[in-house]
């Protein structure tokens, strides 16, 4: 695992933007930064379960949450324009943003890739990534040293047979952090991408149905180097590719 001790209030005062808080990965992160002082704004598609995610935050006593509902298959650029114009208003400046939703497609070789499964998987993989970072720009520059953070996967630098569309997608992800990563380079904002490694989710079981859940991490076990790349311990860390279960 990534070797991280965070302090308990490490992301006191800080406003974090997490995608795909309502399961999985993303809703461990959403409890975690909350668990370590931050003010988490919760996106996704399935309000029930940002409901639960609120519910179970405040319940806890951490740092009151915020919803925005938004379907990233569907949502336009106008949206996340809208979305961070509401942050700007609400909070002044966003410190972070966890940018974790995505969707699988369907695992299948090339030649039998469905045009539909592809543009669905760049929609929401590629295109709502480049829309949230783009729009997100103006509120994380407000902050004084921000955080923006991608999520990849093992097949984001290294292509695998039949993971065609999922794979493509995060091999643009990670170009795209490296292209913001240069251009802010100067500036208080870094931008790095993160790879969770096998981690025990819906989308982890959906691609290896007869694995055994046990011998894997779950969302818990990762969450060292999600909460290092929020903190301030990792401000000077820019343009990098961090495995979560270390190397
Ligand atoms: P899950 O499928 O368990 O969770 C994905 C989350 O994203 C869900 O909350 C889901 O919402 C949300 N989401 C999906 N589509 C949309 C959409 N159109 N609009 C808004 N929200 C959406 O995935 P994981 O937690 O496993 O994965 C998190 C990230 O980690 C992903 O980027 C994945 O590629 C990456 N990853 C995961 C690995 C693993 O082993 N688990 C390994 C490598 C990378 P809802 O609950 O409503 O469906």
């Amino acid at each position: 695992m990534f070797d991280y001790q965070p302090n308990a209030q490490c992301l006191a005062n800080k406003t974090i933007l997490v995608t795909g808080a309502g399961d999985g990965i993303g809703k461990q992160a959403a409890l975690s930064y909350a668990q370590h002082g931050a003010t988490v704004i919760l996106l996704g598609r399935t309000v029930a379960k940002l409901e639960r995610v609120y519910d179970e935050i405040v319940a806890a006593g951490y740092p009151e949450p915020a919803i925005i509902p938004l379907d990233m298959k569907g949502a336009t650029q106008q949206n996340y324009q809208d979305m961070t114009n509401t942050i700007i208003d609400q909070f002044g400046k966003l410190d972070g943003a966890l940018l974790n939703a995505s969707i699988l497609g369907e695992l299948t070789p090339f030649a039998n890739i469905a045009r539909q499964i592809w543009d669905d998987v760049m929609q929401v993989n590629l295109n709502a990534q480049f829309y949230l970072a783009q729009a997100l720009l103006p509120a994380l520059q407000k902050a004084e040293a921000s955080s923006l953070l991608f999520t990849t996967s093992g097949v984001g630098n290294k292509g695998r047979a039949f993971w065609g569309p999922y794979s493509i997608s995060k091999f643009a992800t990670e170009g795209m952090m490296q292209v913001i990563a240069d251009e802010y380079e100067d500036s208080g904002l870094r931008c790095n991408a993160i790879n969770p490694g096998a981690t025990d989710t819906k989308m982890r079981q959906t691609a290896f149905p007869a694995e055994d859940k046990t011998k894997i991490a779950t969302a818990q076990d990762i969450m060292p180097a999600y909460l290092y790349l929020m903190s301030d311990d990792s401000r000077e860390v820019n343009g990098q590719r961090i495995n979560a279960q270390g190397n």
